[in-house]
């Protein structure tokens, strides 16, 4: 069976990690978003073409637009194999249309792997980080801090400050807002048998070895 596998997870949860490991241990091409925005625009697709149109304005893309440069993507023989979706389906309206181009292309999900850290610990991830303001030496409260507290290693220092995306009302709100955005995503793939839950909450190597597990059940 190919591959045809979506992955979730929260911002902080390691997504971008495992998606690398998994296109790197399963060979199968990694679809980002981001990517295949810049992709479509740069080799002026059709879709391409109309996204630009959008992103010129300023405006939002609309889904219609999204979905197309997605199955424009999914249209070329590389996902034959299979594929890995980072970033998409981003909403319910997005969820609907690739199970119909899923349909259409015979490229139909096999599995959503949902990477799952309880907020709490991911608000102690991604608010932990923290700057010298003399020299620029990066630290994090609980995974890197400073041998001596209140004190750079690298030259002294004793002042410091966060970054405005590392503060926690930053943090909370895109937590808030992914959390908004995930719910409905995870339980439409609960519902139709395609949701796995990986606990997150683990080192980098482990997170892994139970994502290859699933997958390699799958085959
Ligand atoms: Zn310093």
């Amino acid at each position: 069976m190919a591959m045809n596998l979506m992955l979730m997870g929260l911002p902080g949860a390691g997504k971008g990690t495992q998606a690398e490991r998994i296109v790197d241990e399963f060979k199968i091409p990694h679809i980002s978003t981001g990517d295949i925005f810049r992709a479509a625009m740069k080799n002026g697709t059709p879709m391409g073409l109309e996204a630009k149109s959008y992103i010129d304005k300023g405006e939002l893309v609309p889904d219609e637009v999204t979905n197309g440069i997605v199955k424009e993507r999914l249209s070329e023989d590389d996902t034959n194999v299979g594929f890995l979706l980072d970033g998409f389906p981003r909403n319910m309206a997005q969820a609907e249309a690739l199970e119909v181009m899923g349909k259409e292309l015979g490229k139909s999900l096999t599995a959503v792997i949902n990477i799952h850290v309880d907020p709490e610990s991911l608000m102690e991830r991604l608010t932990g980080r923290f700057i010298c303001r003399d020299c620029g030496a990066t630290y994090h409260k609980v995974f890197n801090p400073t041998k001596e507290e209140g004190k750079c290693d690298r030259c002294g220092g004793s002042e410091f400050f966060q970054r405005e995306d590392d503060k926690p009302e930053t943090v909370k709100n895109r937590l808030d807002v992914n959390i908004k955005m995930n719910t409905p995503l995870l339980d439409f793939y609960k519902e139709n048998g395609l949701l796995h839950e990986v606990d997150g909450n683990q080192d980098i190597e482990k997170v892994f070895a139970d994502v290859k597990e699933i997958l390699d059940n799958l085959k």
